[in-house]
């Protein structure tokens, strides 16, 4: 497994050697159970989880948050901007096996990842608001014995994502991506503390723990959030994961996407009041 620095570097080595692919353009593909490398590719493999990704999966799985990443993910590691990188945990025996892979395929089908629908496509974004750049396409590089490649069937990249329902995944994973890609990290090339790595690692991946910190602190009475919202947030893990993405934004960049309870401004001011009359 690499590490978070080497994982930058050969992400960078990646996108600066693989030829970029629009929507259009089209590759060779076909995975299918008659090939003899089915399943082969579930196993021993690094499948980057973004916070959807677990929302999907633990919701298969009918277990909470916590409890999918401690059986089922790795999160312990930070990458050079002190992101979170959380990962699919391999089986611990020799086959180091995906932990949903069977002998009739992968047993989460319809909630597989994001990385897992995309393969063998990868995509990279530009950063958030840089003018001019799009996001483009490659073939990653190809899995060992992975035969998929030498099928007849051809598709363009936005008929594979359509056929492998990407769709969703980007479309609620694009403000996660506004915040990896956020000027603080890209433009100011500034690094995350600890404490606030954690803070973004319990919002994005593990929202049942969010949520109990939601509704079993002081948090709603610190903002001025819509009954209609907090009521929500209760028992909706998407809308819950939306709202955790603006109050990141609120809490790392300091961008007003959450308005403070009026009472709490006025302590605020209070106490800094009292830090320039000391
Ligand atoms: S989640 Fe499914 S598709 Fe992805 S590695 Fe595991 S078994 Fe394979
Ligand atoms: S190795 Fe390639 S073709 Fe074979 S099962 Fe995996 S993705 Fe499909």
């Amino acid at each position: 497994m690499l590490d978070p620095f080497e994982l930058s570097r050969f992400k960078e080595a990646i996108l600066a050697q693989a030829k970029r692919l629009g929507p259009d353009d089209k590759f060779h593909f076909a995975c299918h159970p008659k090939l003899g490398c089915f399943n082969s590719c579930c196993a021993d493999v690094n499948v980057y989880l973004m916070p959807y990704d677990v929302l999907r999966l633990k919701r298969r799985l009918g277990i909470d948050s916590r409890s999918f990443l401690e059986q089922h993910a790795i999160a312990d590691a930070l990458d050079t901007r002190g992101l979170p990188i959380v990962q699919l945990r391999m089986t611990e025996d020799e086959k180091k096996r995906c932990p949903f892979v069977t002998e009739a395929g992968c047993s989460v089908y319809e909630d597989r990842p994001w990385a897992c629908r995309m393969y063998p496509i990868g995509g990279a974004s530009p950063p958030a608001g840089k003018a001019g750049a799009e996001t483009f396409y490659f073939v990653v590089e190809r899995f060992e014995s992975c035969a998929g490649f030498d099928e007849d069937r051809e598709w363009s990249v936005a008929e594979w994502k359509e056929n492998q329902g990407v769709a969703e995944y980007e479309a609620k994973s694009e403000a996660f991506k506004a915040i990896s890609l956020h000027p603080f990290f890209v433009e100011q090339r500034r690094t995350l503390p600890l404490d606030k790595s954690r803070m973004l690692l319990m919002a994005c991946y593990d929202l049942d723990t969010f949520r109990k910190f939601v509704f079993e602190t002081s948090f709603l009475r610190r903002f001025e959030i819509s009954p209609e919202i907090v009521e929500r947030l209760r028992t909706d893990d998407e809308a819950l994961l939306i709202f955790a993405y603006r109050w990141l934004r609120f809490g790392l960049f300091g961008e007003p996407t959450l308005t403070l309870d009026a009472q709490e401004v006025e302590q605020k001011i209070d106490g800094m009041g009292k830090m320039f009359t000391r």
